[in-house]
């Protein structure tokens, strides 16, 4: 279209100018907008909890005041939760009206498990839990899910506070607070599904096998354990597709099993144990199940956990228990 109409000389600098003020006014509108828009939509995030967010009532009961914290109901505070942390994913094509928190263990100052491949390069569970909830993402999108990302990057969930970290790592109370601020946002974004993603560590490294835990001591431990026996099911027969021999370690409860979770008796995973007040008051609303696919203690196990392809049929395998789980619905 340009310069089929040259527009007289002496028009054009006031043309532009006045394009320059209708444009700049035009900007200063849209970014209104779309101020108003990221305001309402947090307004429309935090009030709709039903009741105050976990990070707070945790971080009070704690002892502590969690910083960075939005009130329920309130706007334009800064987020409770660290840059890629905690975002949501909208479903792509037909929408199925459901919502899966997926959780990648660990990040920022918690390395969780550390192990080592045949070849001798160290590797870090966190590392490996965000890969494969990198993959499962887009494959929950695409699938009609809206999914919710603890983190898409190496972080601490919530924003920390003082006393959290000791030195470059946490302090059990940052790792307290870190969990809280996991089950926060998903319950905060009402997810339907929680999925955790870990790997498993032991001493010895001949240990290996994949495992689902789920918590038996919940309303929904129904729901859990049937979404606990899928997703075993599907991870272990994905990782054993191509003649690996993966053990199968099966579906266990997060119950005495002598991880040291927390310095407290309590014994559950804080992602999916009950309430235990006054330390632990705001526990996650939905069914969920943590999976352990493989141990990165275990050199051969090591290398299939790095690698991007067994990777890949891990997240395949979460993204066909949660269809399979839907289904049944
Ligand atoms: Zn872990």
């Amino acid at each position: 279209m340009s310069g089929s109409l040259p527009a007289p000389p002496y028009h054009q600098p006031a043309h532009h100018r006045r394009n320059r003020r209708y444009g700049l006014a035009l900007l200063l509108a849209l970014l209104l907008l779309g101020l108003v828009g990221v305001l309402l939509w947090r307004s429309a995030l935090f009030s709709s909890q039903p009741r105050a967010s976990s990070v707070s009532a945790v971080g009070s009961s704690a002892g502590t005041p969690a910083p960075g914290h939005s009130p329920s109901g309130s706007s334009g505070l800064p987020s409770p939760y660290n840059d890629g942390a905690c975002v949501v994913f909208p479903p792509l094509g037909a929408n199925r009206q459901a919502t899966v928190f997926v959780d990648p263990g660990h990040g920022g100052p918690d390395d969780g498990a550390n192990g080592f491949t045949t070849g001798g390069k160290l590797i870090h569970e966190e590392d490996l839990t965000l890969a494969v909830g990198l993959k499962l993402q887009p494959l929950l999108q695409q699938a009609g899910y809206t999914v919710v990302m603890s983190r898409v990057r190496d972080t601490a969930v919530p924003r920390l506070g003082p006393g959290d970290l000791h030195g470059p790592l946490f302090s059990v109370q940052g790792k307290d607070h870190d969990l809280f601020g996991r089950n926060a946002c998903a319950n905060e974004t009402h997810a339907d599904l929680l999925i955790g993603v870990h790997f498993n560590g032991f001493a010895d490294p001949s240990v290996g096998g994949a495992e689902t835990i789920y918590c038996p001591h919940r309303p929904f431990s129904a729901q859990s354990l049937r979404l606990a026996r899928l997703v075993q099911h599907d991870v272990l027969g994905g990782l054993r597709a191509d003649g690996r021999d993966i053990p199968d370690r099966g579906v266990v409860i997060d119950t005495g099993q002598g991880r040291p979770l927390t310095n407290r008796a309590y014994g559950h995973l804080v992602e999916l144990g009950p309430a235990s007040p006054p330390w632990f008051t705001d526990p996650t609303m939905m069914p969920g199940v943590i999976v352990e696919p493989l141990f990165v203690t275990s050199p051969a196990e090591a290398d299939l956990a790095v690698d991007a392809g067994v990777q890949e049929v891990i997240a395949r395998s979460l993204e066909r228990a949660v269809e399979a789980y839907f289904a049944q619905t």
